[in-house]
Formats: structure tokens, sequence, C-alpha cells
């Protein structure tokens, strides 16, 4: 069951990290794509190159303080850096919800960091996706290692949830198989690739997190959603005739959503298919 509120001090706590993580969300989704090195150099400005002081890089507090500009050139900043940030910090305080995750029940500061790491993957994925149409490989890689070596811990930890390891890595098989036999089978019957292999990658990684139940809604979420969004952006013209759009950021939402409604709402989800035969 969801709680209502979490701890006051495990709330502020996953804000201030969640604030930080954003910070460095944005380094990754700039960086990466340009295969630029994570760590060097440290943080500057895209325009003058100057490495930013300690309070430039403060997360949204800078950026408010500099009125969105570079202390050194006055360049504007975009207003994604801030708001990725604030995502970032939001969606890290609804990690520490009573309830939420698909762990069994673990401690509540342990829960919060799963749920913080999974975001740690999530968010720059679907960011990166969004912006290139790409999920890189290395990426998506040490997001299923991570997420398989979790739910052991996770395991190890709850004797009585031994069950979800194995759960968990059948997820991850039948998410990256099942979207590579999709993809296979909408090429030949469209004569083009509908799903990239990344999609197929991200399926392996929400597998390794969520399960099969778990995979079984964030899949069901991001179909409806990316569908939706498909005939939306067709109608209103934004999106040409067979114009690839990015699946990726739908199964990241959906997998962050999976997460958050625990397994209430894979029962709830499973009710409702039910009831609707
Ligand atoms: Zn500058």
């Amino acid at each position: 069951m969801i709680g209502l509120a979490p701890e006051p001090s495990l709330a502020i706590l996953a804000l201030v990290l969640g604030l930080a993580v954003g910070s460095f969300t944005n380094v990754v989704v700039w960086r990466l794509p340009r295969g630029e090195s994570l760590v060097h150099p440290s943080s500057h400005c895209p325009r003058c190159g100057r490495p930013l002081r300690w309070w430039m890089n403060v997360p949204l507090v800078s950026w408010l303080l500099l009125r969105g500009r570079c202390g050194f050139c006055r360049s504007p900043i975009p207003v994604t850096y801030p708001l990725v940030e604030a995502l970032s910090g939001g969606l890290w305080v609804l990690m520490a919800w009573p309830g939420v995750g698909r762990l069994g029940a673990l401690p509540p500061l342990l829960n919060l960091l799963a749920g913080g790491l999974l975001l740690l993957w999530l968010l720059p994925l679907a960011l990166i996706d969004a912006r290139t149409l790409r999920l890189p490989e290395p990426l998506c890689r040490w997001g299923v290692l991570t997420g398989l070596a979790v739910t052991l811990g996770a395991v190890l930890l709850q004797p009585e949830a031994a069950g979800l390891l194995r759960l968990h890595l059948l997820a991850c098989a039948v998410g990256l198989l099942g979207f590579e036999a999709t993809s296979a089978a909408a090429e030949r019957l469209l004569g083009q690739p509908a799903l990239g292999l990344g999609d197929a990658r991200l399926a392996a990684l929400l597998g390794a997190w969520l399960g099969l139940g778990g995979l079984g809604v964030a899949v069901a979420l991001a179909i409806v959603a990316g569908a939706l969004f498909g005939v939306a952006g067709r109608l209103s013209g934004c999106l040409g005739p067979r114009q690839p759009f990015p699946f990726g950021p739908f199964l990241a939402v959906g997998g962050g959503l999976a997460w958050l409604g625990g397994d209430g709402l894979a029962a709830l989800l499973q009710r409702a298919v039910v009831a609707g035969f």
C-alpha cells in the first residue's frame, strides 16, 4: 500500500540528493552523446569555456541567482538545466514515499536509494533519446547490471523475497527478446524499422529493475502513451508520415510509474484487463 507521506527528514534528503543528481544528469545528457568524458574537465561554460566556481554550480539556486546567464560571459543558460534539476528533485521525493518500489519491503532509506538509482538511468536515457533518437548502449548495459545487482541485494536482505531475482532475470530476457522480435516482425510488415535496438535494451533494463509484472505495466503504459502521442502528432501536423519519434521516453515514464505504483498498480491494471474481458 502507498502510504500518506514520507518522513520529513527522508523527504529532505531525497530532495537534496535528487537536485544534485539532476545537475549530474545535465552533464550526462550534454556530454555522453558527444563522446566526452563525464568527469574531465570539470563543469564549465560551453560558450566561454571558463570553469564554474562552486557557487555557480548549485542546482536551481545558481541559475536563479545568475538569472539564467553564465557568471563570466553572460551568455544564456537554457532553462532546461534548472527544469531537469527540479524534475529530478521532485521525482526523488516521490521515491521516498512509503509503499513505492518493487523490491519487497526494504527499509525506507534503502528503498529510496534503489528508486533514485533507477532514476539515475531513466532520466538521462529519456532525455538523450528525446534529443538524439538514440539510447546509448553503455548506459543501458550498466543500467541492466545495476538493476540485477540491486535486486540481488534486496533478496539477500529479505530471504522471504528470494523469488524476485528469478522474476527480474526472466523479465530482463523477456524485455530484450520480446522487443527484438516485435521490431523484426514490424520491419517485415512495414518495410522500415519500427522500434530501435535501443528500445529492446531499455526494456531489458526495465525488466531487471521491475520484474515481470512491472515490465508489463511499464510497456502497456508506454504503448498507450506513445500511440496517443503519435496520433496527436500526425493530426496536428507536428509529425510527418512515417516520421520516427523516440519511444524511449515513453518506456522510461512507464517504468517510473510502474516503480511508483508498487505492486498495487500491477494488480489494479490486471483487474482492469480481466474486467474488460
Ligand atoms: Zn560563459
